[in-house]
């Protein structure tokens, strides 16, 4: 196939403004291409060689873009440079210079797919002292033999910065409407959700249909799509929505880690997809030691734990694992347990189609803990249940009562690093309240109330009713703090000037795609934050508006949402100049947050996509009961 017909494809989708059409437009390009070129395209249409989990990124550096443009074209570097900073697009440059080569030259080979991702896959494994120029050397090839709009595109992908638009949701709206039907659309989302790899699904489409689809299976080594819960305001609210029982368990403040547990090896994923394998070696060994089946995926949250107390920690501590270098220091002087809390997958069985209740037995008898017999009270607890009797008899067959817990393992040689969550069956507000309290004292965020019911199943990349949180904050009256993507900056004055003095922030509107503004925030910046700043945004400036962004607001320089902070806000009213969930309250007014504040804390385990929704925002402006009509102005 020629890279020219994807390239065109990527010109069309650049320049559309709508969902539908967009899908459209892929649909039609996705009848057409051949099943061995399909899953390439995907991820190429994301800006990438593989899956969104794959450890390596292309990530060229800029300046290395330039030499290639520069050596390319002819044109010197300075005046590449130039361009660069102007158009803030690393694609108009090359589009540019390259556009200029071509009515000088006249020969040159039309470019295939497959040369394009064979050079690509060269630029990616480049190693060594004399990487950069090889690096070079490789896009040069690439440019040379390309249209002005083919070079647009390379270098984009190359610098990470694909900018067409494609989501993961159109693409698999795409999919459904190329080779199966509307109505299976659900199927080929799960598909997604259990394999994160919308190559593979595509792939899997197009060579054997939706029957293909619907025989995917969960695998250890792709990640899951991780199941998130919804959030009520009190607890009485929570116990009654779960139909007057269910488990609560500690909401610990940490990072959800999901665990791919093989013969030899571990895999840590986090929440959006990254390997932190090499964060947390010691978490990786210990469940690899106390894991009793060959293979298992988990689900848990890694915290940071005072070395003298014990205590746990908050959140911000837990990061520092995050270094690139002096993990062996880091190791010691940031010591941090896992406190599990599902199980997905163990030796052929998916975990995520059984019930909770099944799932956390099967999570205890899965790993040697220390203290296992106090685990053990989940079994009386669910005695305690009020269950249907055959539901009963499922959840304590003789299988799981005479299950072989441990009595030969040797505690002392358990680790204290791999735990469960603390968890307990509740039915009432009171004993609720007093779980909560418990949580609280234990340093914890909160609690999560999940459903022990036959339906209670892993919704893998799904927000439900199944789990809900509740927080301390929510106490407060104080809305849940927020996770918003940074979407453009305003420069500062005063103290501030030549700084960025404020942000446009945005949540992520799961349905249509984009980032919609929800607050300008300008408080709960330190000076040392400030600095920051700049070097932590500027790698997304874009001289437009992003096509993925929703705004009526103009700030000072737009950037492309990939940076996400927390916040948290008085309340939550309706906005004349924010556009999340416009339509839903109002039809020319949308929803905005009042007195937003920067928390400190660079969400760096979440990306955009990870945000709070614009859904979330707006069942949480429901939540606060009274629908008052401000006018936020912030
Ligand atoms: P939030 O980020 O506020 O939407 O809360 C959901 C997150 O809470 C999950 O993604 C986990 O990282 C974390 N969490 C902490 N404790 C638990 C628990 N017991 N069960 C599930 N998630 C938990």
């Amino acid at each position: 196939m020629l890279y020219s017909e994807l390239a065109n494809t990527f010109d069309k989708l650049e320049k559309t403004g709508s969902r539908l059409e967009m899908t459209a437009t892929f649909s039609e390009f996705f009848k057409t291409v051949n099943a061995e070129d399909i899953r390439n395209i995907v991820y190429l249409s994301q800006g990438k060689l593989h899956p969104d989990f794959y450890p390596q990124e292309l990530g060229m550096a800029d300046k290395l873009v330039l030499g290639a443009i520069s050596s390319t074209s002819g044109i010197p570097e300075s005046v590449t440079e130039a361009a660069w900073i102007k158009k803030g697009d690393p694609g108009a440059v090359a589009e540019e210079f390259i556009g200029i080569k071509k009515q000088m030259t006249l020969f040159s080979e039309s470019l295939t797919l497959d040369r394009v991702v064979k050079n690509l896959l060269l630029i990616e494994n480049s190693e060594g002292r004399d990487s950069q120029d090889k690096k070079m050397k490789y896009l040069s090839q690439l440019l040379h033999d390309s249209t002005p709009i083919e070079a647009r595109y390379l270098c984009r992908i190359v610098t990470g910065r694909m900018r067409v638009g494609a989501g993961s949701m159109t693409i698999l709206d795409a999919l459904a409407d190329a080779f199966a039907t509307k109505e299976d659309r659900p199927e080929i989302e799960r598909a997604f959700n259990i394999t994160c790899d919308l190559g593979l699904v595509a792939e899997t489409i197009s060579v054997g249909g939706i029957n293909a689809i619907k025989q995917m299976q969960v695998t250890v080594g792709n990640p899951i799509k991780v199941m998130l819960a919804e959030r009520l305001p009190s607890i009485a609210q929570i116990i009654e929505r779960m139909g007057g029982k269910c488990a609560m368990e500690y909401k610990y403040d940490g990072i959800r880690i999901q665990a791919h547990i093989s013969k030899n090896s571990v895999k840590l994923y986090s929440r959006r997809l990254e390997d932190l394998t090499s964060n947390f070696p010691d978490v990786a060994a210990s469940l690899r030691a106390q894991c009793r089946v060959e293979e298992a995926i988990i689900e848990g949250e890694c915290v940071a734990i005072d070395r003298k107390t014990g205590e746990m920690l908050p959140f911000q501590t837990v990061t520092h694992r995050r270094k690139k270098h002096g993990m062996k220091e880091a190791i010691k002087e940031f010591p941090v347990k896992i406190f599990m809390f599902d199980i997905l997958y163990a030796d052929g069985i998916d975990m995520t189609l059984y019930p909770f209740v099944e799932r956390r037995i099967k999570l205890i008898e899965t790993f040697d803990l220390s203290e296992n017999v106090k685990k053990l009270h989940l079994l009386e607890n669910i005695k305690k249940l009020n269950l249907p009797e055959d539901v009963k008899k499922l959840y304590l067959s003789e299988d799981i009562e005479k299950s072989n817990f441990p009595e030969n393992a040797k505690e002392s040689n358990l680790s204290e690093q791999i735990d469960l969550t603390t968890m307990k069956i509740i039915e009432s507000p009171e004993e609720g309240e007093a779980f909560f309290n418990e949580a609280i004292s234990a340093r914890c965020e909160g609690i999560m109330a999940k459903s022990i019911y036959q339906d209670s199943v892993y919704r893998a990349g799904s927000r439900g009713f199944l789990w809900i949180k509740y927080k301390k904050d929510y106490e407060a009256s104080l809305t849940d703090s927020f996770d918003l993507a940074v979407v453009g900056a305003f420069y500062g004055m005063g103290k501030r000037a030549g700084k960025y003095g404020a942000l446009l922030m945005a949540a992520f509107d799961a349905e249509s795609g984009k980032f919609c503004t929800v607050c300008k925030l300008g408080t709960g910046f330190d000076d040392a934050f400030l600095e920051e700043l700049p070097k932590m945004l500027d790698k997304y400036l874009s001289e437009t508006k992003p096509q993925l962004v929703d705004a009526e607001m103009v700030p000072d320089v737009w950037f492309q949402p990939t940076i996400v902070l927390e916040v948290v806000a008085a309340e939550i009213s309706i906005s004349p100049i924010h556009t999340a969930a416009i339509g839903l309250v109002s039809d020319d007014a949308g929803l905005g947050l009042r007195f937003p504040r920067f928390t400190g804390c660079v969400r760096t385990d979440k990306g955009p996509e990870q945000c709070t929704t614009v859904n979330e925002i707006f069942e949480m402006y429901e939540l606060q009961g009274k629908k008052d009509t401000h006018l936020t102005e912030q």
